[in-house]
């Protein structure tokens, strides 16, 4: 399943990326729906959402205006860029999700969120968040470690926020539960900006080797697709 790094390849992408634009037209972000207590935490997601929209990338996210959710998709949407929420219906309630922003895709349960929102994106970045952010992290590095997605999934380590969670998982690969090839799926960054050139630079060290009618099959392409074609 480890496959070698091509350093040749990881400057070619690098470049070809500068040239040409982002390879992701939209991405997924996971965050907190509260706010968290320090303020950098929610200039983060701010700072996030900028830094889509100056590289003109879309947002697919768990819907609604609440907490870091809020920010980062007011961000993306003031900036003029697409924003696509998807929530179950049974979250619809305005009092716990929020006024809508962007579009709003309405799905029947958590499970079927978690999938379109993985369909619909060509990568993932979680920011600082609770239970909701854990488990949507942890189960996109799961399928990215299965081979289900080539998709990269990015930290924003805001202010350490992610630390003992990393740590976490260092001494998980020390007691051998989990390989060095699936530590390193996990990209972490300190600021917006380095996470976004870290996961244009991203070569994936995992084969496909299954199918899951959950997630699209296609491997990134560093070259840009033409605008109609927004992956489905
Ligand atoms: P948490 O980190 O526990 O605050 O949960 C946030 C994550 O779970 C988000 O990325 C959403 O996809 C989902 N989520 C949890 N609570 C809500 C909510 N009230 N409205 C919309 N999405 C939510």
């Amino acid at each position: 399943m480890e496959g070698a790094r091509s350093v040749g390849s990881v400057a070619e992408a690098a470049a070809t990326t500068a040239e040409q634009g982002s390879r992701f037209r939209r991405i997924c972000v996971f965050c907190g729906s509260q706010c968290g207590k320090k303020p950098s935490y929610q200039e983060a997601a701010i700072e996030l959402g900028k830094e889509l929209v100056n590289s003109g990338i879309d947002l697919v996210y768990g819907g609604g205006s609440i907490g870091l959710m809020g920010l980062v998709s007011h961000a993306v949407h003031d900036g003029g860029r697409h924003v696509l929420g998807v929530i179950p219906k049974s979250l619809m309630l305005k009092e716990l999700t929020g006024g809508p922003v962007g579009e709003v895709r309405e799905v029947s349960d958590m499970h079927e969120r978690k999938a379109e929102m993985a369909r619909q994106a060509d990568a993932f970045v979680a920011l600082p968040g609770g239970y909701g952010t854990l488990e949507e992290l942890l189960e996109v590095i799961t399928w990215a470690q299965l081979g289900i997605h080539k998709k990269p999934v990015g930290l924003l380590n805001v202010d350490g926020f992610y630390n003992s969670l990393l740590s976490f998982i260092d001494m998980a690969v020390e007691e051998g539960f989990i390989s060095q090839a699936a530590r390193r799926i996990i990209i972490s960054a300190h600021s917006a900006k380095e996470l976004m050139r870290k996961l244009e630079e991203y070569i994936p060290e995992y084969e496909s080797k299954l199918v899951w009618d959950t997630t699209e099959q296609k491997p990134l392409s560093f070259a840009p697709e033409p605008e109609s074609g927004v992956a489905s």
